[in-house]
């Protein structure tokens, strides 16, 4: 056991963990929420920074609630599903506020953030890890914080409803069907992973099995016997990843029911989903997301807009109603294939795709271009993608983003140029620390 102290909780770090001030040390401690005190045992050390759990709570913050997940606090996923809701968006509304004042020095008014109707419940994506326990069990859960050891768990409180009770007769029939599954330390063994993949709009359910090989054996039967069980589930696809590795999804794919998709519809659009596509997690508050990012395009139809960082086109094709045109950048080939054909589906003729690197093409265009809306990764943008907005004198600049802390040091950088004029965080994903923001820059006169 590590050592223990005493200590009480002055803020929230970005991660989500209270931070506590010991004597000269600093301690980041799950699961502790500010004015709380309690005894922390230090766990590990990293960059002259302690990481601690709860050991014997003191002083409980007025805020505190029972968490709906019994695993919440060892699973990590839901840094904040002991705190009440409105202290969750407080929380995150602090935290955009603090990073661009203090990473990125600027002034500006940052909105409350806006909330979720429905918090809990609400990821239509969930892949779950199957092994084997120390007694030979099967269990299927979630992989312990940093580490590969299954915390074994029913049902998960951010997750869609429908998911629970395929999770579990899969593994039932498992047992009835002799179908292994994998062993990461002996490399053997068959089922990996299960993926679930709801439609909010529609009535589509896509199971993915993750397997260490093709066509393993009583597969037929197996699936058949599933199907029965969930006339729910529309589409059934193998994925096959026999790679020793930590990356869930591998290249070979083969649909064993059904279509092989599933279909949903953002702001009355709509997109068809497979296994591998990146599709936004919150089917209720991406639209709220999207409207926030594009309700700050005046109204004039003749300009040009750039999506960049455009995944399977989203953004653009929404973007594409009041525009004259729009150009969509991104660097990863099958998200640009998936936006052509997402395209096509919904008759959107003014845009136009490409896949490469956004700061390249950005760099390379010479066409007219009247606004950029930009979505990085976490990591934000690059010094080749901003310096090129600086030199091309955009007039507005909408940067959609799931990093503050990026999104900060990104607007200081072209805060040279442009002026900050709005900055709205919007709860992506409740009982997490994860926020997403949008940020509106103006040309400077
Ligand atoms: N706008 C989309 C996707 C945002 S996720 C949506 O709302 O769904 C960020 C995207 O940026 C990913 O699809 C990723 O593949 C892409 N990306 C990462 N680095 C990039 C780069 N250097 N140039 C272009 N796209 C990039």
């Amino acid at each position: 056991m590590g050592k223990i102290v005493k200590g009480k909780c002055i803020d929230i770090s970005s991660e989500g963990k209270g931070v506590v001030k010991a004597g000269r040390d600093i301690i980041f401690c799950d699961g502790l929420f500010p004015n709380e005190e309690a005894d922390i045992e230090i766990l590990y050390q990293r960059a002259g920074v302690h990481f601690g759990k709860v050991r014997k709570l003191y002083t409980m913050s007025k805020n505190r609630i029972q968490p709906k997940c019994k695993i919440c606090t060892a699973c990590g996923g839901c840094q904040y599903q002991q705190i009440d809701y409105k202290t969750q968006l407080l929380f995150k509304t602090n935290r955009v506020k603090n990073a661009i004042k203090r990473i990125g020095h600027i002034d500006t008014r940052v909105n409350d953030c806006i909330g979720a109707d429905h918090p809990y419940n609400y990821r239509n994506k969930i892949q779950v890890p199957y092994a084997k326990d120390r007694k030979g069990n099967i269990v299927y859960g979630f992989y312990k914080e940093n580490s590969h050891e299954i915390i074994p768990n029913k049902e998960c409180a951010i997750e869609d409803k429908r998911a629970a009770s395929i999770l579990w007769d899969i593994k039932e029939l498992l047992k009835e069907h002799k179908i292994s599954v994998y062993n990461e330390d002996s490399d053997k063994g068959i089922l990996r992973y299960v993926l679930i993949r709801t439609s909010h709009h529609f009535k589509e359910l896509m199971v993915v099995l993750i397997t260490s090989e093709m066509n393993f054996p009583g597969q037929r039967n197996f699936v058949d016997a599933l199907l029965k069980l969930h006339p729910e589930i529309t589409t059934v696809v193998e994925n096959v990843n026999s790679r020793h590795t930590n990356v869930i999804l591998g290249n070979k794919e083969k649909v064993l029911f059904g279509p092989g998709y599933i279909k949903d519809t953002i702001c009355g659009l709509t997109f068809e989903i497979s296994a591998s596509s990146f599709f936004q997690v919150n089917p209720e508050q991406v639209e709220k997301l999207y409207k926030t990012a594009l309700n700050l395009i005046n109204s004039d139809k003749n300009q040009v807009v750039l999506d960049a960082y455009s995944g399977v086109g989203t953004i653009g094709l929404i973007a594409s109603k009041n525009a004259k045109k729009v150009i969509s950048v991104e660097i990863v080939k099958d998200a640009v294939k998936n936006a052509i054909e997402n395209a096509k589906r919904n008759n959107v003729n003014n845009i136009e795709f490409h896949c490469g690197d956004a700061g390249e093409f950005i760099d390379n265009y010479d066409g007219d271009l009247d606004i950029v809306i930009m979505d990085p990764p976490r990591k934000g943008s690059d010094e080749k993608f901003l310096s090129t907005l600086i030199n091309k004198r955009v007039k507005q600049i909408i940067y959609v983003s799931c990093d503050p802390e990026t999104l900060a040091r990104d607007l200081e950088y072209l805060s040279s140029v442009y002026t900050v004029t709005y900055v709205q965080p919007v709860d992506m994903f409740p009982q997490t620390a994860h926020v997403e923001t949008v940020a509106c820059l103006q040309l400077k006169e």
